[in-house]
């Protein structure tokens, strides 16, 4: 029976319900996120206080601390969300303004010495282990910021802080800033690249082309374009963005996180920054990378002798050819023979594929597969005020149960002034007692109420929608605890992404698939031969992509364990491109001053594929069942889901699988076809 999408289109007639409120506006949204922020103040003023003539105990001090942290997380929440994603200006900046006020506070508070003292003078020795970790956490994170400091040095942290927060923006805004060009005057030279691009890149009044360093400029162009020359020109543009001043500000970047990391006891920012994730301490972050190295020898060689037969077989297509070291590739042609490659040998017609993907079909898909394996309802919440007519709101139960487990909201289709990628939204952390979790998906999907047609989905699009699902099952799941540090997706940085990377094979496996995935005119289910296909491509380049990936991770590691006054940015750049990959370095290209996530990641970029390592361990537990056998969707629900930050993540993993991660698995998938 076809699964009908619950409370989907179409929607109740008019008069049927009272018609959907108004979206909130500029004041309410400032008035709410405010009014979190003197909530939080209060409690604060309540744990400072404690009871007088009194101990310290769980219920005057620990408890009233979690509200502050709840009332600060629903401040930070929705201003983020809402400066992402709201239709009206106004708004947005409200929202800008008030995470601003929030971030303020929150970090005066992570450095208030009393706060510190009253929390550590209570004795959980008593309490439950929940407690006793929630109290152990806390103070961790309250030494991690330097609180036991005195006065001077915790000065001088918070204007690290600041100057941190002000030249990371500084850096990625030379990057999102730093659009280059090169101009083409004789049309055939775009040989190769698709037609819609072609006619989308018309000359301008003296007859030049203009093709920017920008993603839909680039991406296609390094792919597609048989000019060998006006590629490898390109890449050098693209990769030189932001060398003007982001050499500089990274240098003085990585002297602060290093003072930082020395005041508050680490050798280096690595050791610093990794000492509260699974993966800890940088030596062995860096052993890490060097097995993930090893591991990817044999594919990556097998994958280069593949691009090296593909430049014998189809280099006479290329124009202008440039001259490469002797057995070599150039990294600005990689693209080009990846695709050459694909085409003749791994041919899947994405428009093939894309006609069992429609929309409507895959979300309702989506949410009875997660209906089905972890015992789930999802039941419309239409009468709940949204900030967009397009966006559906859920409440999600127990199968059967009266009381929801907390509320999603899916805004899954692209509009001007949106976010313009996939991710996962906390709204509100789940605090048992107190608040339930509610989550939203912010996607940029095609619109079956704005398609010319039927919205037919890219299937990396589907695979994306359930890994940014996965985050919001995680977040639901795990929003049932009575501590906030323990709710929802606080578990550590380096785990977080493993739960969807592991639920991506729900959106590739045959076995779901079959299940949803149906031509939108016939009804016929996706072939199984034409699956198995699109995997065998989706595979091709993985020893070559895997070792491109450990030299930005090395590169994010070594810029943070070198003393800054030292480290020569460009030449350990050189290094360690030669060390890892086989394409040499390019001259004239800083490939680091546009590495944004020397930003936000800084020293942990490997974590991408350590949480991938252990997300294709947590899927051997699926291996003989199937990904449907409710005997382990229940148990991984429970087991990992919904046990959030109660432990560590290794405990969780460790009590899942019956045994501690390993990489058996992970050297399966790189090893195998
Ligand atoms: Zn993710």
């Amino acid at each position: 029976m076809p699964y009908v999408l619950p409370g989907g289109p179409p929607k109740p007639k008019e008069g049927a319900l009272a018609p959907p409120p108004r979206p909130p506006g500029a004041d309410e949204i400032l008035g709410e996120c405010r009014a979190s922020i003197a909530a939080a103040k209060a409690k604060y003023d309540e744990v400072i206080a404690g009871t007088a003539g009194t101990a310290r105990t769980v219920a005057n001090t620990l408890e009233p601390f979690n509200e502050v942290a709840m009332n600060v997380a629903n401040a930070a929440n929705a201003a983020q969300l809402y400066r992402e994603v709201h239709p009206d200006a106004k708004v947005r900046d409200a929202a800008t303004a008030c995470e601003k006020e929030v971030t303020t506070f929150s970090s005066e508070l992570l450095l208030d010495r009393r706060a510190y003292d009253a929390l550590k003078a209570v004795d959980v020795s008593k309490a439950d282990a929940l407690t006793q970790r929630f109290a152990q956490v806390t103070l961790r994170d309250y030494k991690r910021a330097g609180v036991d400091l005195d006065d001077k040095k915790r000065a001088r942290i918070k204007v690290i802080e600041d100057e941190v927060t002000d030249l990371g923006q500084k850096f990625q805004k030379n990057i999102a800033s730093d659009t280059r060009f090169i101009e083409v005057t004789d049309p055939k030279r775009l040989d190769g690249l698709p037609p819609d691009w072609i006619a989308a890149h018309k000359p301008d009044a003296k007859g030049a082309i203009k093709i920017t360093t920008d993603y839909p400029d680039y991406i296609p162009f390094i792919a597609y374009a048989n000019d060998d020359e006006l590629r490898k020109q390109l890449y050098i543009k693209f990769r030189s963005r932001g060398d003007a001043a982001n050499e500089g500000l990274m240098k003085q970047l990585l002297a602060l996180r290093l003072e930082k990391a020395k005041l508050v006891g680490f050798k280096d920012w690595a050791e610093y920054q990794s000492d509260d994730k699974m993966l800890r301490g940088a030596a062995n972050a860096a052993q890490f990378i060097e097995r993930i190295t090893t591991l990817a020898q044999t594919r990556a060689k097998k994958d280069l002798a593949e691009l090296q037969a593909a430049m014998k077989a189809y280099g006479g297509r290329l124009q202008n050819v440039q001259p490469t070291a002797p057995g070599t590739i150039g990294d600005w042609q990689k693209s080009w023979l990846e695709r050459q490659v694909k085409k003749e040998k791994y041919a899947v017609d994405a428009n093939v594929v894309r006609q069992y993907f429609e929309y409507n079909a895959v979300l309702a898909g989506l949410l009875e597969i997660t209906s089905s394996i972890y015992d789930l309802e999802y039941r419309p919440a239409w009468d709940r005020r949204t900030w967009h007519p397009d966006v559906r709101v859920y409440d999600v139960h127990r199968k059967g149960s009266g009381d929801p487990l907390g509320r999603i909201f899916l805004d899954m289709h692209p509009r001007e002034d949106k976010y313009k990628h996939a991710a996962q939204f906390g709204i509100k952390e789940g605090v048992a007692g107190k608040q339930r979790p509610e989550g939203a998906l912010v996607c940029n999907f095609p619109n079956p109420r704005t398609a010319s047609g039927p919205a037919l989905m890219e299937h990396g699009d589907v695979v994306t929608m359930f890994h940014e699902f996965g985050h919001l099952m995680h977040h639901i799941l795990a929003g049932q605890q009575a501590w906030v540090r323990q709710s929802g997706v606080a578990t550590e940085q380096d785990f977080v992404e493993a739960p969807s990377q592991m639920f991506e094979e729900w959106g590739w496996s045959y076995e779901t698939l079959s299940r949803f995935a149906k031509h939108h005119q016939t009804g016929e289910v996706i072939p199984k031969d034409l699956v198995a296909k699109m995997r065998r491509a989706e595979k091709f380049g993985l020893g070559l992509q895997t070792l491109q990936q450990m030299f930005y991770a090395a590169l994010s590691l070594e810029f943070h364990r070198v003393d800054p006054a030292k480290l020569d940015q460009i030449a350990t750049v050189k290094r360690l491109q030669a060390k890892y990959t086989p394409f040499p370095y390019v001259e004239g290209t800083k490939f680091h001053a546009s590495f944004g996530h020397l930003v936000g990641y800084s020293s942990m970029y490997y974590t991408y594929m350590w949480s991938l390592v252990i997300a294709k361990d947590l899927l051997t537990a699926f291996e003989g069942p199937g990904l449907l056998a409710t005997a382990t969707t229940h148990k991984y629900r429970d087991a990992i889901l919904a046990a959030g930050g109660t432990k560590p993540a290794a405990d969780l993993v460790r009590d899942f699988l019956g045994r501690p991660s390993d990489f058996r698995a992970f050297e399966k998938y790189l090893t195998t076809d």
